[in-house]
């Protein structure tokens, strides 16, 4: 499986991050090894001083496609999760003045921390739907998917053109303002609406 990212996809995260917000949606990918699961903590890497969350809704593909079209995108998918994109912000920062790509600020091991995933029946509507993340029991991070620049389907649509879409992969909507850094002894816990869906350490 695959994990594909959408950069800058809320318009008042990528102000605070000082970009441009977007045309065409900005694409990255994890490797499956970035995969943290089951609530287990968080290891800072040693090769950032400067290690940021970012929570996303994360939708679970569950056919193969290629060229989907954003009317029939929704056939692709059927449960939700919510996920932490552990963003190396300072590598990343690094990478970006230099105008290299930013992978590996981005796709080290265990990067993707995922939730456990809900049947999309369970939602009203998934494009409308209210995530956040708390920091040690204080919001730091609230955000609802109508803000997003591309949904979902047009997501499918964009990243479809260029590569396949497998059963298991993961796409990563992207993330709303209030980034900001972790540090050891942080625990943080991420909800869709007032659902607790996951909790953990850093370490
Ligand atoms: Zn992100």
């Amino acid at each position: 499986m695959k994990i594909i990212c959408v950069g800058r996809n809320y318009a008042e995260h990528a102000k605070e991050l000082k970009n441009d917000v977007p045309s065409e949606p900005v694409i990255f990918f994890k490797p499956d090894c970035a995969l943290l699961r089951n609530n287990k903590p968080f290891f800072i890497p040693s090769f950032s001083k400067n290690l940021h969350y970012e929570v996303e809704i994360v939708f679970k593909i569950n056919k193969v496609g290629k060229s989907i079209s954003k009317k029939f995108a929704h056939r692709y998918y059927d449960s939700i999760a919510v996920g932490i994109d552990f963003t190396a912000r300072d590598l990343q920062e690094k990478c970006r003045t230099k105008g290299l790509p930013w992978e590996i600020s981005k796709a080290f091991d265990n990067s993707a921390a995922i939730s456990r995933f809900i049947s999309l029946d369970d939602v009203k509507n998934v494009n409308d739907l209210n995530f956040s993340l708390t920091k040690n029991d204080e919001v730091v991070q609230k955000g609802n998917t109508s803000d997003m620049i591309f949904h979902i389907d047009a997501v499918i649509e964009y990243i479809s053109q260029f590569v396949t879409l497998k059963t298991g992969d993961l796409i990563y909507t992207g993330t709303p303002s209030g980034v900001g850094p972790v540090n050891v002894g942080d625990r943080l816990q991420a909800f869709i609406d007032d659902k607790k869906m996951m909790d953990f350490e850093i370490k």
